[in-house]
């Protein structure tokens, strides 16, 4: 019989619940749990693939020290002989965590716990601090709590959305599709994007401000001095509720109208008319995202934000209020137990006294911290300059994704002992362990999760643990007890580390403390395994139901009144002659962080499958970058080599560049190398969106693309990037140097059989060769080379792969690097779900379909998870735009 099991998707904020099938033969299939509040059955393109990135491939399966197969006892034992003696002989301080938003609350919950009350340091830090750290400190300079005041059913009400630094269409897709399923019902709703560059969400809302990079302080407080002379600005909330209100009108009118012009980079019209839409539109949320927080200026920019929704006092009503998007799934849950080094746990202040006496009784811990640790940027620093002698980094890739990655990657392999805790073996931090310790992964792992909107949902396991892999929760209280923690590490299942931190939450909190969710403190197993999603807080006693924070005030500060904050921008202009461009980076559709996992999926590797940067095309016309050429970015921190991506989405004189790929599946393309550790001084969140750089053509002698049936061995090219397809793998290539016989390098490079087959073929006219190996019908290697990028439909030749090529027609069509007469080229993929390429839409545009819904029809793009639509109505306007003139 199928199983069914109810759980929650493991990428984005967002918190889809989905429901995982495993079918009588063992495959597993998911789709969007049509019962969940967070997203009512709707997946986005990376939550339909789930399914597709569970395979063993890769996984770490058994416990390693110093690369050889070691047995859990044995390796747990070092861990803690390690960890002990550095603290014994270099203090609590000598030690670190760096854990992870993918991490279950569970997991953070016993990490916090040993760290902060066991081992008497705060060096534990998290992921989530590159992510939005600096809304947590925002929130608590306006609220004195780190409270998300609204909920989603607010994005269904509002009469305005505002997307500040948020490219909601690729990096929170569901919540996308919820505001336009409203906008469908409601067509007055209104949406305006806020950020530097022309990105897929401003396609679709009905204002984008293109503003300079870090010009929302500006923005915000140019609309808190216009909102204090409207009837908008509610007298009687502020009067009420709040203090502080004149000083940061005071700094909000020290700016003059040209100021904001200056700062922003907008016309006075633009600023002038958003201004008028905010104040005529009683229920707006106003989202924000990275673009808010990866910044020198983070926290001030989610305090301009929050000053205004105070000022208007909409803030905690339906369908109002400010909103932080988190990045990842369990970056609250992260929140809620203290992960972050200058927090304690259950929301409580590391800095409040009587907060680390209340959490130090409940835990019995005998070495309370007793000051903030070290936050990701310093502890990284720390590790450089040997202040860390023992780190454990747990479900996360430090080496791609801090700033200045290149001097993380050394600090992390010069760190006299670095354990991590994995699901992949072959990734850019798990070769630099001594100790690598085999994770379980999402379908194994069992525990909650929470979301953008306070949601805690279940993480269910539907699968088995893989080899000897275990639970992080597990694998961080068997080294609490070898320390000789025994008595307070002793958990057996998730549902009891959940009731405990419930407990904490309720512990001595009368109402004084936003977080507390005491109502669960006594569940058991059984109610734990059946507990279907809540909001917080659910104190004990009550009812739970939906919740909004801070309608009628009530704020966490000793006086229950909000905080405005007076905040001024600061131009943080990082070019400089040596370095003229900004670069900023970001998400893609169909891709999760360092692709450890999505980059499994064929299906999504196949949108954008190449590391890339967009150029504005008056930039590239005047540095000499060809179209789809290769482009060198480089600084004083490292430099990287990515594809040129020409388009008038990216304004003149800055860049955008994704920050998805690793060493595992491109020669070199960490964009984070280019980064400076330069960070917001509240919220030590980096910058990770502003910094400049110097961009200029990659010199190569020939470029080369390969469609194989495995992945290559040994890469070794000037630039390379690999993605996997349906059947095999593509590579992309840049020489700078001659490869010599190139039969005999395809056969070395991609280990090809002896006996296989090879035709070759060279176009005098582009001087492209072509080159093809078979094995009986089947296609092993296809490599086109040529002086310039080579020209042939990728999407074609990958759709080689595990055909049956039988006849010689077939095997020239190969070197022909076309596709025979009657077959169609899809082009590049437009829709992951169905695998449809932009010349298959653009034949349904010319056969007569006009809108997104009659392509849909007929060919099944944009009808799954819709995240394509945006890209469908694209090429439908491209198109009608090009008949028009
Ligand atoms: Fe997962 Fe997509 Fe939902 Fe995010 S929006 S939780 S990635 S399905």
């Amino acid at each position: 019989m199928p199983t069914e099991t109810k759980t929650t998707c493991p990428y984005c904020g967002v918190g889809c619940g989905v429901i995982a099938k495993i079918d009588d033969n063992g495959s597993v299939s998911v789709r969007g749990d049509p019962d969940h509040p967070a997203n009512f059955g709707r997946l986005c393109s990376k939550g339909s693939a789930l399914a597709e990135t569970i395979d063993l491939d890769g996984r770490v399966l058994y416990p390693k020290i110093a690369g050889e197969r070691a047995d859990w006892d044995e390796a747990l034992d070092l861990v803690a002989a390690r960890f002990s003696q550095a603290i014994a002989e270099h203090g609590p301080d000598s030690v670190a965590f760096y854990v992870s938003g993918q991490c279950l609350t569970e997991d953070y919950y016993v990490a916090n716990k040993l760290m902060k009350g066991f081992i008497g340091s705060a060096n534990i830090d998290t992921n989530s601090r590159l992510c939005m750290a600096s809304s947590v400190a925002g929130h608590r300079r306006a609220f004195g709590s780190d409270t998300v005041p609204g909920t989603y059913e607010d994005l269904d009400q509002a009469d305005l959305i505002v997307l500040v630094g948020s490219n909601l269409a690729w990096c929170h897709p569901v919540l996308n599709q919820r505001i336009h399923a409203a906008r469908q019902s409601r067509p007055n709703l209104k949406i305006v994007t806020i950020d530097p560059r022309r990105s897929v969400s401003a396609d679709t809302a009905d204002m984008h401000l293109m503003i300079r990079s870090d010009g929302d302080v500006a923005l915000f407080n140019g609309l808190l001095a216009h909102l204090s002379t409207s009837p908008a600005f509610n007298r009687a909330y502020v009067a009420a509720h709040t203090t502080g209100f004149q000083g940061a009108l005071a700094a909000a009118q020290g700016l003059t109208v040209l100021d904001v012009v200056q700062e922003t980079g907008l016309t006075v019209g633009e600023l002038l008319a958003f201004y008028r839409l905010f104040e005529t539109s009683e229920r707006v949320v106003t989202c924000y995202s990275q673009g808010v927080n990866q910044s020198s200026t983070g926290t001030d920019k989610v305090n301009a934000i929050i000053n205004c929704h105070l000022a208007t006092g909409r803030i905690g009503r339906p369908g109002m209020g400010p909103f932080s998007l988190t990045g990842q799934p369990n970056a609250m849950g992260g929140r809620e137990v203290g992960g972050l080094a200058n927090m304690l746990a259950a929301h409580m202040d590391i800095e409040d006294e009587a907060a680390r006496d209340r959490v130090g009784r409940f835990w019995r811990a005998p070495a309370m911290a007793a000051k903030p640790g070290l936050k990701a940027v310093d502890m990284f620093e720390a590790v450089a300059d040997g202040r860390i002698k023992a780190l454990w980094i747990m479900a996360t890739n430090p080496v791609v994704s801090m700033p200045d990655a290149d001097r993380v990657r050394k600090a992390i392999r010069d760190c006299p002992f670095v354990v991590v805790s994995d699901i992949e073996e072959n990734t850019d931090t798990a070769a630099l362990a001594h100790v690598l310790l085999p994770a379980t992964g999402w379908g194994e792992k069992d525990g909650t999760v929470t979301n953008s909107e306070r949601r805690i949902s279940r993480q269910r396991a539907f699968l088995p643990a893989p080899g000897e892999a275990m639970p992080d929760w597990w694998q961080m209280a068997e080294v609490a007890r070898r320390m000789g923690f025994s008595e307070a590490f002793r958990y057996d299942r998730p549902a009891e580390i959940f009731a405990e931190h419930a407990a904490l939450s309720g512990f001595e909190n009368n109402g004084d403390r936003d977080f507390d969710i005491g109502a669960k403190a006594d569940i058991g197993p059984d109610a734990f395994d059946a507990m279907p999603p809540f909001q917080w807080p659910h104190q004990r006693g009550t009812l739970e139901g939906t919740t909004r924070f801070f309608a009628e005030g009530g704020f966490y500060t000793p006086d229950r009144k909000a905080r405005f904050i007076a905040v001024r921008p600061q131009r943080d202009d990082r070019t400089s002659i040596e370095a003229p461009f900004l670069l900023n980076t970001g998400r893609i559709r169909d891709q999760w962080h360092t692709m450890t996992r999505t980059g499994k999926s064929a299906r999504l590797s196949s949108h954008l499958a190449e590391p890339f940067v967009e150029i504005n095309p008056d930039d590239a016309s005047d540095l000499g970058i060809a179209k789809a050429g290769l482009v060198t970015l480089d600084n004083a921190f490292g430099s990287v080599t990515l594809r040129a991506l020409i388009t008038e989405r990216q304004p003149k004189g800055s860049v955008f560049a994704p920050m998805h790929w690793s060493g595992q599946n491109a020669a070199n393309a960490r964009v984070d190398a280019l980064m400076a550790p330069r960070i917001d001084p509240i919220s030590g969140q980096p910058a990770l969106k502003n910094v400049g750089v110097r961009m200029g053509p990659a010199k190569m002698i020939s470029h080369g693309f390969a469609v194989a049936a495995v992945r290559p061995e040994r890469l070794d090219a000037a630039y390379w990037a690999a993605a996997k397809t349906e059947n095999g793998w593509r590579v992309e290539f840049g020489f700078d140097t001659s490869i010599g016989d190139i039969e005999a390098w395809c056969r070395h490079t991609f280990s090809l059989p002896d006996r296989s087959d090879h035709l070759a073929y060279t176009d005098n006219q582009s001087r492209q060769q072509r080159h093809g190996f078979f094995e009986g019908d089947r296609l092993l290697l296809a490599f086109y080379v040529a002086p310039e990028p080579v020209s042939v439909s990728r999407d074609w030749a990958v759709g080689q792969l595990g055909l049956s090529l039988a006849t010689p027609a077939a095997r020239l069509a190969i070197l022909a690097s076309r596709p025979g007469a009657g077959q169609l080229d899809p082009g590049a993929t437009v829709c992951s779900c169905f695998g449809i390429g932009v010349n298959q839409i653009a034949a349904a545009v010319t056969a007569g379909d006009c809108t997104v819904e009659a392509v849909g029809i007929r060919t099944n793009a944009g009808t799954n998870c819709g995240s394509c639509r945006t890209e469908i109505r694209g090429i439908i306007d491209a198109f009608h735009q090009q008949a028009a003139e």
